[in-house]
Order: C-alpha cells, then structure tokens, then sequence
C-alpha cells in the first residue's frame, strides 16, 4: 500500500487501496489502520443529522442517561433479565456488565449501496447479542464475543474517524445491549464535530419504551424481520418466542420516527426505515407471509432487502432444517411474493450462485 501513496494518506488513496486489496484477496470488509485521512463530511449538502438538536439541547445527554440507569435492573432489550449490569454482571446477551467490547471499526463496501456510496459506510461492530440465533452469520463477534475492551471516549473518536475517512454514515452493528454507550459516545462525538447519520443495525426485537428513547437521534433503522413464526424463532433464537410480535410493532414504530427511505440526489440514504430479511433454508423464516406484513402495513415503497446469503455455519448443523443453503428457487419464491404484494423498493441482490 504505501509504494503508491504519499505520506499522508488522502482519501482517494486510501479508497483505491481498499479496492485493490477487496478484489485481491476478496473480503466482504475490511479492518484498516487508516492514519491521518483527509478530513472530510460525506453526507451530501445542507443534511443535518437527527441527534444534533438534541445534542444541542442537553436532550441527548439526558436519554443516555436514562439508558444507562436502565442497566441496573437491565431491561434494554426484550430479555428484561434484570441483571445489575453497573456490578459486572451479565444477561442473556453476554455483554460484560457496562464494559464495552467492540470488535472493528471500518469503511464497509458489502453494506446495501445507498448506505456504501463512494465512501463505505462506516460500521462499528459491537460484540454480544441478546437474540442468540443458532444460525449466526456473526457468531464469532455477537456469540463469542471477539473484540477488544474501548471506552466512550474511544468510541466516539472511532465514529469521528470514519467521518474523517470519507464514510457516508455511522453502522451500528448490534446495537440494543449497548445503546446507552452508544448514545453517550454520539454526544461527545456531536460536539467534536460529528455530522454523519446514524445507522440502527439491529435484530428488530427491540422493547417500544427503548425505541422511543432514541426518537430523535437514530436516523436510519436498518432492522431485520427474521421469523414470522413464534415457534421457530423460539426454537433457533433462545426461546425468543415474542419475536414476530415484538419485531413488527417495532418496525412500525421506526417507521412513525424516520419514515420511508429515501436517498438523496446522490444515492445516498441519509433517513429513512431499511427493512432486511435473510430468506432461509425450508422455509423456516416465514419469509412470503413476512413480505405480506410489510405490504400490508407499511407504504408500498417501504425499502426491503431480500437476503440471499444465508450460510450454514455455526449451530445450524443441530438442525437438519438450517444445514444447507438456499435454493434459487426458495428466493425467487420470496422475490415474487414481494412484488405480487405490490412492494415496489425491493433490494435484490444477484443470486447467480445459487443452484
Ligand atoms: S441487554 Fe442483555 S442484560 Fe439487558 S435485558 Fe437484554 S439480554 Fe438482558
């Protein structure tokens, strides 16, 4: 890398050099050191982000607090375990008591494109996860835990280095169990001159009294709808049996807060509700009567990414069900659905690999 860039590293440098190494070595994302980088704000002219006003009013500093009070008793998420997370203990999610563990930090080119750009979208991957899936595309992060123990502070400083990279936004990745170092780190960041929008990167089983706490401050929800069934999704997912309930009524309040996605002139989505959902083996997500929820519940150009990259690797060898890939028929199927629903802002990813 350093034989073709000066010194300094300058944006367009580092880009190129992200490029050469995707294609070379061929990672879905990449971890980098990347140094002194061009200070720039990539989010197209005259957007303003969610959290500033609040940041801005002292509003911002009082959720986080409420949030982090909340951990006492913890109730962040649906679990509701209860643990004193202030005394070290740790739930159903893992997470360390308050220590947070993050495991990268990095512009990524695999996120949908309104979110990737020309800049990445610039995700933090936060370890632990409350829903506990069986069939985790991420389970070395959100199952194992892998990472390195950071702190708000050096949290804050990571989301304002992927400004200074040239991100489009800040991905959160598995954000619930820590949403209140989240909401502390983006008010120390706000007022070092944070301007990128917030991305919600969850599971969407998330509680609507949390929810409503980050009205105002999340500015683009990307959650998935995994399961339509309450039996499956207790089955594969920790006897997570509230699930499809849960996970619709939050969808519906992410809308209510930020709306259709929409991206701006340039392609890049800067507010907005994105909805993903991972088709998966047998059927076992429910994924046709998922697409008739959102058609028949949300506006029709409602953003939908239809998954096609399910992969069995970690517990899904305990299921005959979960223990292979899907088929091109099984996603077409779905696509089809969609579209007979009258969904009309399908994400539809090329599945040319699929037998
Ligand atoms: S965030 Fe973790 S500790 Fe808190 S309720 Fe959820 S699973 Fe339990």
């Amino acid at each position: 890398m350093k034989e073709s860039c000066p010194e300094k590293m300058t944006r367009r440098c580092f880009l190129e050099n992200t490029a050469k190494l995707y294609f070379t070595i061929g990672l879905p994302s990449l971890f980098l050191d990347y140094g002194k980088a061009e200070a720039s704000v990539n989010t197209g002219s005259g957007f303003e982000p969610a959290y500033l006003k609040l940041h801005k009013t002292g509003e911002l500093k009082k959720r986080a607090e409420a949030l982090w009070a909340i951990m006492e008793s913890c109730e962040l998420c649906p679990r509701r375990c209860g643990v004193n997370r202030h005394k070290g203990m740790s739930g159903v999610c893992q997470a360390p008591g308050t220590t947070l563990i993050i495991s990268a930090s990095h512009p990524h080119f695999g996120e949908e494109r309104p979110l990737v750009g020309e800049g990445g979208s610039g995700t933090i991957f936060l370890t632990h996860c409350n829903l506990r899936c069986a069939f985790c595309q991420n389970w070395k992060i959100a199952n194992l835990g892998r990472g390195s123990e950071s702190n708000i502070d050096d949290f804050a400083s990571m989301m304002l280095e992927l400004q200074e990279i040239g991100c489009h936004n800040i991905n959160l990745v598995t954000p619930t169990h820590y949403s209140a170092h989240i909401l502390k780190a983006i008010d120390i960041a706000a007022e070092r001159g944070l301007r990128l929008p917030i991305v919600y990167n969850s599971s969407g089983w998330e509680r609507l009294e949390i929810l409503k706490l980050l009205d105002g401050i999340v500015d683009i929800y990307l959650p998935d709808y995994k399961y339509w069934d309450s039996d499956m999704s207790a089955k594969y997912s920790e006897g997570a049996e509230s699930y499809p309930e849960m996970t619709g009524k939050a969808i519906l309040e992410m809308h209510r807060q930020v709306g259709v996605a929409k991206p701006a002139k340039d392609g890049i989505m800067q507010r907005g509700l994105m909805i993903r959902h991972l088709v998966m083996p047998n059927n076992t997500g429910g994924s046709e009567k998922v697409m008739e929820w959102i058609a028949g519940n949300l506006p029709k150009d409602t953003y939908v990414n239809i998954m096609a990259q399910y992969n069995p690797v970690f517990k899904a060898y305990d299921y005959p069900e979960l223990s292979r890939r899907i088929t091109k028929e099984e996603y077409i199927k779905v696509v089809e659905k969609a579209k007979d629903m009258g969904l009309t802002n399908l994400d539809i990813q090329g599945y040319w690999w699929l037998k």
